[in-house]
């Protein structure tokens, strides 16, 4: 099969689960995307899988329709697209998977730790557009983030900047996974809630929470809406350790938008209000006025559309 798209562009997004890819056309919109349970069982499978994925969405002679592939990457990936660390995925650990990809499908192939292509998504195609200087931050199981300075991603001098989830927000606070303690990722990450709800029901806190199996942002925002006092007092600690966070990259980067992402931001305007009027109290009037607070637009696609959208701004727009 021969596709009818010179000048194309794909992305790879992969995941611990999925590799997502997408076809977006010259000049970066998305044209199709497809999903494939990952072949993480070795180096050799999953490097082919990436190769056939491409043929997949543009046909059997990549090179001839495909200017350039991008690569979103679940882990640590150094300024020469290396992958140092892939904890969900560990056969990519060491490989330069940029220069794999371009080996096995002679097209230009770039890399980059998955959080930041995301960033790239919302900046270009999703609630950044229209802005030269976003900040994305997305809530998971881990707070990852990603800085676009004048429409560029800034990746820092080796490759590791935006991990705004590992700024620390509580001196007092516990051990993170990384190493250090009081991490914004400690208080807004997905198990955080289970942990500081827990700790207070067995601390003998009354709650509605104690009828609940499992503590997630979503249920227990559900519970603050209807007035759970300590449902309220998990939603501000969370609210306000972001707050933090992110008024201390705006005290330095002076962005004009500020793009939340995954799964906790949909947790409803209950915690993005306060995450307002808390990074309000931090900055200077100035830089606050020059900058919104928003949700995300893209959704599980931000991944595959900033890998797609990496390639276009490291090849150049298509013919
Ligand atoms: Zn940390």
């Amino acid at each position: 099969m021969e596709h009818a798209l010179p000048g194309a562009f794909v992305g790879l997004d992969v995941g611990g689960t999925y590799l997502k890819a997408a076809l977006l056309d010259a000049q970066g919109a998305l044209v199709e995307k497809r999903r494939y349970p990952i072949r993480k069982d070795s180096a050799a499978s999953i490097l082919a899988q990436f190769a056939e994925a491409v043929r997949d969405l543009a046909g059997a002679e990549p090179v001839r329709t495909v200017r350039a592939i991008g690569i979103g990457l679940p882990g640590i990936v150094d300024r020469a697209a290396r992958v140092r660390v892939a904890p969900n995925v560990p056969v990519l650990n060491g490989l330069a998977v940029g220069e794999e990809v371009r080996a096995r499908t002679g097209v230009a192939a770039f890399a980059e730790n998955d959080a930041n292509v995301a960033a790239l998504a919302e900046a270009y195609r999703g609630a950044g557009r229209g802005a030269d200087n976003v900040l994305v931050v997305t809530l998971g199981t881990g707070v990852g983030g990603g800085v676009v300075l004048k429409r560029r991603l800034w990746t820092g001098t080796g490759g590791y900047a935006g991990e705004i989830g590992h700024i620390q927000v509580d001196q007092a606070g516990v051990r993170c996974g990384c190493g250090s303690w009081g991490c914004l990722e400690t208080l807004v990450g997905v198990p955080s809630w289970e942990r500081r709800g827990r700790a207070a029901l067995e601390a003998g806190r009354s709650s509605t929470l104690a009828t609940l199996a499992k503590l997630e942002p979503k249920t227990v925002v559900a519970e603050a809406e209807k007035g759970d006092a300590l449902a309220l007092e998990l939603v501000e600690e969370s609210a306000r350790a972001l707050a933090v966070g992110i008024a201390a990259a705006l005290q330095l980067l002076n962005v004009e938008r500020v793009v939340v992402a995954g799964g906790v931001s949909n947790a409803g305007p209950i915690l993005l209000d306060r995450v307002r009027e808390h990074v309000q109290k931090r900055c200077f009037p100035q830089v606050f006025a020059d900058a919104s607070i928003c949700v995300a637009e893209l959704g599980s696609d931000a991944g595959v559309i900033g890998a797609g959208t990496l390639a276009l701004l490291e090849a150049g727009p298509g013919a």
